[in-house]
């Protein structure tokens, strides 16, 4: 399995210092085995484990299940817990906050809180959203720092790709959220979309290994969870295999592979066709839909026409699939229009009119910079 942590760094070059090595992003065995030297008992394990994941303490000092002399030793070995830290916040006047997580290098990663986001369940259940205002928020993680997919109408793809993030950043980001709103995902109803900045499928050991992190001690259930692809088909044929995963959603955006060329260039490297082909081998849990994300963009993709097209595609995908509509988010050098509203309600409408489970999502946070396709203006700044 891949090492579900950071890489354990060196950052401190003077003789006799122990390298600093980051817990937070290992489990299970890999904790064991990067503490071997101290010959822990499983039951300490676990107290750590309790300690990183569900209290989310920054500090091994604060460990207090264990004996003060173990956390010196484990201190003056290098150990670090390694929690990534919020450095910057933005409110949105709609609820939303756009947070800056720095991550071990001090690169800053993207990271959004919805509280009320649906995270793309709508039409998939009949529960209402609960009174309290964040025991239902949506969590919309970063899997690299910058993206390479190059989306025409993205502001992530100005930024080339940076790096990847490892999977103790990846989990990170939840960790810093749930622990800044004292969020509970035993208690408070959590959902995580990845769908920030990056691909998760081109850092796909990684994600996977926080999504495992995530799923296993962090609790939070891989039914909550949906990853959004562009399209990578090796990807999606690898996830296909996968015993824990979240729910998909693969980023359309186009009603045939020439206009999807024009705007998602990876489409020449695998078309419409290919993809789903490659959904097709992934067997869904019972009333599992697979959701198509269609970035409306003023008169490129948002006619009548580009919706019976849509309704062929739908229809004809061996799974069951629905529509998420996306209202193009306005940002800076990108050369698109946001679609007419009428046409955005047309679009819904002439899906549903033919069978098409069809959603339009709203957008949360555009004043911050928070929605779709917006994350990246205060990384490029830096
Ligand atoms: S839309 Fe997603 S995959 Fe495309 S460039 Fe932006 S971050 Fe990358």
């Amino acid at each position: 399995m891949t090492t579900g942590g950071q890489p354990l760094t060196s950052i401190l070059d003077a003789p006799g210092v122990p390298p600093v090595r980051t817990l937070f992003g290992l489990w299970n065995d890999e904790l064991s085995e990067s503490l071997r030297e101290f010959g822990l008992p499983k039951y300490r394990v676990r107290q750590l484990e309790t300690a990183l994941y569900r209290q989310k303490l920054a500090d091994i000092s604060e460990i207090t299940t264990w004996p003060a002399d173990l956390r010196k030793r484990v201190v003056e070995a290098g150990f670090r817990v390694g929690l990534p830290e919020i450095v910057d916040t933005f409110r949105s006047v709609d609820g939303t906050e756009r947070y800056l997580i720095a991550g071990s290098d001090g690169q800053t990663v993207e990271t959004v809180w919805m509280p009320e986001g649906d995270g793309g369940e709508e039409g998939d259940s009949d529960e209402a959203p609960p009174a309290r205002t964040w025991s239902r928020a949506t969590i919309c993680v970063s899997s690299q720092i910058g993206c390479a997919v190059n989306c025409q109408f993205c502001l992530t793809a100005k930024l080339g790709i940076i790096r990847n993030l490892s999977a103790g950043e990846i989990a990170g980001q939840v960790a810093a959220v749930l622990k800044k709103h004292d969020a509970e995902p035993g208690k408070d109803r959590i959902n995580l979309v990845f769908m920030g900045m990056g691909e998760p499928f081109l850092n796909y050991d990684a994600f996977m290994a926080a999504v495992r992190l995530l799923a296993g001690p962090m609790e939070i259930p891989e039914s909550r969870m949906t990853v959004s692809t562009s399209g990578i088909v090796p990807g999606i044929l690898r996830f296909a295999h996968e015993k824990v995963r979240p729910k998909l959603a693969i980023s359309l955006n186009a009603p045939n592979d020439a206009i999807r060329e024009g705007i998602m260039p990876i489409t020449r490297k695998w078309s419409i066709a290919e993809v789903i082909e490659a959904v097709r081998q992934i067997p869904l849990r019972q009333k599992e839909r697979v959701t198509f994300e269609y970035v409306l963009l003023g008169g490129v993709n948002d006619q009548q026409e580009h919706a019976d097209e849509v309704v062929k595609l739908v229809r004809r995908a061996p799974f069951p699939a629905k529509v998420n509509l996306i209202a193009w988010n306005p940002g800076p050098e990108v050369p698109f229009t946001m679609p007419r509203p009428d046409d955005v309600a047309r679009f819904q409408e002439r899906l549903r009119h033919h069978g098409v489970p069809a959603f339009i999502r709203r957008p949360r946070g555009r004043d911050i910079y928070a929605a779709c396709g917006q994350l990246k203006r205060t990384v490029a700044s830096q």
